[in-house]
């Protein structure tokens, strides 16, 4: 007797033209059945007029509906999606609800956010509504964008007793897409908050330091030797100053802080895309941030940025190569993000990475009169150095995708390109923000003088909020 083939069915819940439906009708052999939803009527009828178009009318249905009330109707196990893509405009969350109880146990779920002014900590309070968690400016707000969107998932995975597992989580461009597995098991969801941190961030000198939301550990019996019991960490884990600049500290999260990757799942894609190039047009960028995301230390959340780090006490950025080699030198791991060409990911302790910092001062001093005006910048620096750093350079401190010459950071193809309104504009304090901020500057100048004050940044306004409620303690 033949064996059934296997049903694959995939909802693009927020569909718009139709574009990726077509691709997956194309270029996914084993998918059976795709449904292109959306709530426009026109969006329908353009999706309907490229599914004709690129003929591919056999696979894909069309779906007139609130994206929502579609997924809740696919509820019932045996109505569930094996996959669900949802690519909204800004933030996915309130998709989520819906998402989480219509996917198959093992389907998979892609979703995109690409309101990132509110993931990198640009309006932390906003963050908090939309996603459930604080987020925070740092350099590494990428990273931690990522992990906000992982643990929203978690959480409302978590209320129907089903839990996520991270296959793959890219930031590019201006936006972030993850990609995680959804199953099902209240044991499994025991677990959830031994994946969940707090994150500490110093206010002087930006070092992070995560507060586990729960542990685990071993609890054996007769009948299940490898059971595990889920505890409570003590807490905090930092003093009330910062030990390395005397600082104190914003509390953010609460982030994933599992492994937001599955190797051997990024593995098998690397390898696919590398045997077959010629079936995508992005292959060389594909693989070049792969095979950076294959070598990402994946129990290492977030990272430092080398620029920042000797930026802050206004020192000449140490070649990187050096630093990889130093921390490598005395006994540490240490990979870059794939969300930073100047990112540090080391699973190595704080005091050593500002004892680095420190003993290239040695030899590269700081101007006297920096020192005399930044009284955090004197802390750090006249503080002991208690490792024995080793500069010299370390052949493993070169990564495999470095040496390969891969494409690993894209380089934007044109200026302002991207999604150049609102959410551009508060994206960290990076080059490509400050221009889209300076663009039409003057006309903006000359609009002020007509009409004072009302075109203020979101910054801004919050800062005016902030003052206002303080005024009213
Ligand atoms: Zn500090």
């Amino acid at each position: 007797m033949k064996k059934a083939e296997p049903k694959i069915t995939i909802l693009e819940a927020l569909s718009a033209t139709g574009l990726r439906s077509i691709r997956y009708a194309k270029e996914i052999p084993y998918a059976t059945n795709i449904i292109a939803n959306d709530l426009s009527e026109q969006a329908v009828e353009t999706i309907k007029h490229n599914i004709e178009h690129n003929q591919v009318s056999r696979i894909i249905e069309t779906s007139h509906d609130d994206a929502c009330m579609l997924m809740y109707k696919h509820k019932h196990p045996s109505k569930r999606f094996a996959a669900i893509d949802l690519d909204p405009y800004g933030c996915p969350s309130i998709f989520l609800d819906s998402a989480v109880q219509s996917i198959q146990d093992g389907g998979l779920l892609l979703v995109t956010a690409t309101d990132m002014a509110v993931l990198a900590g640009n309006s932390p309070e906003t963050c908090y509504c939309k996603y459930g968690a604080v987020s925070l400016k740092t350099k590494c707000c990428h990273e931690m964008a990522l992990r906000i969107m992982l643990q929203c998932i978690e959480q409302h995975a978590n209320r129907y007793s089903r839990y996520i597992v991270p296959i793959l989580s890219i930031s590019a461009d201006f936006y972030i897409r993850v990609f995680v597995k959804i199953y099902s098991g209240a044991v499994h969801c025991k677990k959830t908050t031994s994946k969940l941190s707090m994150v500490y961030h110093c206010t002087g000198c930006d070092n992070l330091t995560l507060q586990p939301l729960g542990g685990l550990k071993p609890n054996p019996s007769e009948k299940n030797p490898n059971q595990m019991k889920a505890y409570l960490p003590a807490a905090p884990p930092i003093g009330e100053y910062c030990t390395n600049c005397n600082q104190r500290h914003h509390l953010g999260g609460p982030i994933w802080s599992a492994p937001i990757h599955d190797e051997s799942f990024v593995s098998r894609v690397l390898t696919y895309v590398e045997e077959n190039s010629q079936l995508f047009g992005t292959a060389k960028r594909i693989e070049g941030v792969l095979s950076m995301v294959r070598e990402e230390l994946n129990d290492v959340p977030l990272y430092y940025t080398i620029d920042k780090l000797f930026g802050r006490v206004h020192l000449q950025t140490m070649p990187m190569l050096i630093m990889r080699s130093a921390i490598i030198n005395a006994g540490y791991k240490v990979s870059y993000s794939h969300a930073s060409k100047m990112s540090v990911k080391t699973n190595a302790p704080p005091q050593l990475m500002w004892d680095i910092i420190r003993t290239w001062e040695k030899t590269h001093p700081i101007k006297q009169s920096k020192l005399v005006s930044d009284p955090v910048t004197k802390h750090i620096l006249s503080q002991d150095i208690k490792n024995n750093v080793d500069l010299s350079v370390n052949e493993l401190a070169n990564p495999l995708s470095r040496r390969d010459g891969r494409l690993r950071f894209q380089i934007n193809p044109a200026p302002f390109w991207g999604p150049g309104s609102r959410a551009a504009v508060n994206i960290g304090d990076d080059k490509m923000s400050k221009s889209v901020k300076n663009q039409n500057k003057n006309r903006k100048k000359e609009n002020n003088v007509k009409r004072k004050h009302s075109d203020t940044s979101d910054d801004d306004s919050r800062k005016k909020v902030d003052m206002e409620l303080k005024h009213n303690e």
